[in-house]
């Protein structure tokens, strides 16, 4: 009988029982019962409060920067942020969808149209390039943290960072969000892209100057290339998506912008008025950072849930196992193939499921097939175009609604469902060209019309 990490399929199937739903690939949830209130949990993360404002100050900084050189971002000084919109119509079309009726408000947070690279990668990606050149240029006495950063698009810089180089391991989108952000401050830049990656993504980058090197094999081993092709370089500098803690501060700083956001539009947030967030995983570092700078903000009363392809459940398994990055997907015979290409990763980061295990009120897996459906709803209800990965997240509200253990668990009344905001990330899909768009919208329509 062979064995994984010591026991047999059988006992992982007794000890464990959502394993089997995994296994076999049935879409599946688990809230997590040993979840900590956030004043004990958030200290295990090792980053603080202080890390986020460090990291949104050196955003601010390079705003002048990025509006010079990134025309569409102008029109917000060069912040990247995206928009936060109520989808009542499309609530209610999920509503008929699920043969259910859900209580509480649907947002979406259109990660998908973030300037420059069109996913949330261009939060975390694109600030640890920034913090990277800040830091070279700093210690070559180049710069000075009061300076205008507009000076970074001289020709001297250019010639500068072109000295240097960055690379990166990637399913698609942190490549393009690492790749034209280093080609544009001048950086040699490569991306080791999985197989997974869409054509349209690499022959963007190529346009832009980067070297793009593809694999035959899926994200862990094109992570694993390009850490060793760099370890080699003392110029090169590799951006570790499955450890980075830029990375993951980079996406904290959207908390706070989301806090303004909500603020703005009246919504509440507290004991009485619940917020639920709904993150698509891929390794964890961008719902990870997102959700640890949710819950530095908003504490107890925000509740963030994790979601997965059914053939990529790298987190759900890492977490309920406790095996973390010690396993994978493929080690439970789960084949990490799905058209959910940013998350399509079979090994979950370990400094995010250790860091934010007890912090993280859930995770669900979804099939493909839901998310293209999801996706067409959404194009026809409220003309929002989305890749699949970027769907993921929109049942939680259903999962959460229907799972009476955890309302019971957390107590929650009638009354806080009602007033409940949530909000499913939604985490790219803007610059997919409008073929393709059009196919993923084809299949979703064609999924919806045979289930009914
Ligand atoms: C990368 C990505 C995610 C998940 O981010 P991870 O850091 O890999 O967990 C979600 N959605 C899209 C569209 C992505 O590109």
């Amino acid at each position: 009988m062979q064995l994984i990490h010591g026991k047999t399929l059988g006992q992982w199937y007794e000890t464990h029982p959502l394993i089997e739903d995994l296994v076999k690939l049935r879409e599946a949830t688990w809230f997590n019962p040993f979840v900590k209130k956030t004043d004990l949990a958030l200290p295990e993360v090792g980053l603080t409060v202080d890390d986020i404002k460090d990291a949104a100050a050196r955003l601010k900084r390079f705003s002048p920067y990025l509006a010079e050189v990134f025309p569409e971002t102008r029109h917000q000084l060069g912040i990247l942020e995206s928009p936060l919109v109520a989808v009542p119509e499309y609530q209610k079309s999920l509503d008929k969808h699920y043969h259910s009726h859900s209580i509480g408000s649907l947002w979406l947070k259109l990660d998908s149209q973030l300037p420059i690279s069109g996913s949330i990668k261009a939060r975390g990606g694109i600030y640890e390039v920034l913090k990277h050149a800040e830091e070279l240029a700093i210690a070559a006495g180049k710069l000075k943290l009061t300076d205008d950063y507009r000076l970074l698009a001289e020709p001297e810089f250019k010639a500068f960072f072109s000295q240097y180089s960055v690379a990166v391991g990637s399913t698609g989108n942190l490549g393009l969000s690492i790749g034209i952000m280093s080609a544009q401050l001048g950086f040699k830049a490569s991306v080791h892209m999985s197989a997974d990656a869409r054509q349209w993504k690499k022959d963007k980058l190529r346009a832009h100057g980067v070297t793009v090197v593809e694999y035959e094999s899926d994200y862990s081993e094109a992570v694993a290339k390009g850490r060793k092709e760099s370890e080699n370089d003392p110029m090169c500098y590799f951006v570790d998506d499955e450890n980075s803690k830029s990375l993951f501060l980079g996406y904290a700083v959207a908390a706070y912008r989301l806090a303004g956001q909500l603020q703005a539009l009246s919504v509440k947030v507290d004991s009485e008025h619940p917020l639920f967030v709904y993150l698509p995983c891929g390794v964890g570092g961008g719902p990870g950072g997102v959700a640890f700078g949710l819950k530095a903000q908003f504490g107890d009363d925000v509740h963030c849930i994790f979601s997965e392809p059914t053939h990529a459940p790298c987190m759900f398994l890492g977490v309920y196992t406790g095996l973390h990055d010690k396993t994978s997907v493929q080690d439970f015979s789960i084949d990490n193939l799905t058209a959910a290409d940013g998350l399509a990763v079979g090994r979950p980061s370990g400094f995010v499921g250790k860091a934010m295990q007890h912090l993280l009120d859930g995770y669900f897996t979804l099939d493909d097939d839901e998310m293209y459906q999801l996706l067409a709803l959404l194009a026809r209800c409220e003309k929002i175009y989305i890749e699949p990965s970027a769907a993921a997240g929109i049942p939680g509200i259903y999962e959460v609604l229907k799972d009476k253990q955890y309302l019971q668990r957390m107590a929650f009344s009638q009354k806080q469902l009602q007033q409940a905001t949530h909000i499913a990330w939604v985490t790219g899909g803007s610059m997919v060209p409008d073929t393709e768009m059009n196919q993923y919208i084809a299949k979703g329509e064609k999924f919806l019309s045979e289930s009914v």
